[in-house]
């Protein structure tokens, strides 16, 4: 799998979501790729500050 470049969401630049990463999700079993830069994802939950959820990415809710 090689590393895949996406573009984020919220602040449209891009990122790349790594072959480790990708590994990573899908041991998780997370379908979707991430939407998200790092830095966003990191805004986001410094923002919501929910903690102990084990590091989720809230495609939930
Ligand atoms: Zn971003």
């Amino acid at each position: 799998m090689p590393d895949k470049t996406l573009v984020c969401k919220d602040c449209r630049s891009e990122f790349v979501f790594t072959e480790g990463e990708q590994a990573f999700y899908k041991e998780k079993g997370f379908e979707n790729e991430p939407q998200r830069c790092p830095d966003c994802r990191r805004a986001r939950k410094a923002q919501r500050n929910q903690g102990g959820g084990g590091g989720g990415y809230g495609a939930r809710w």
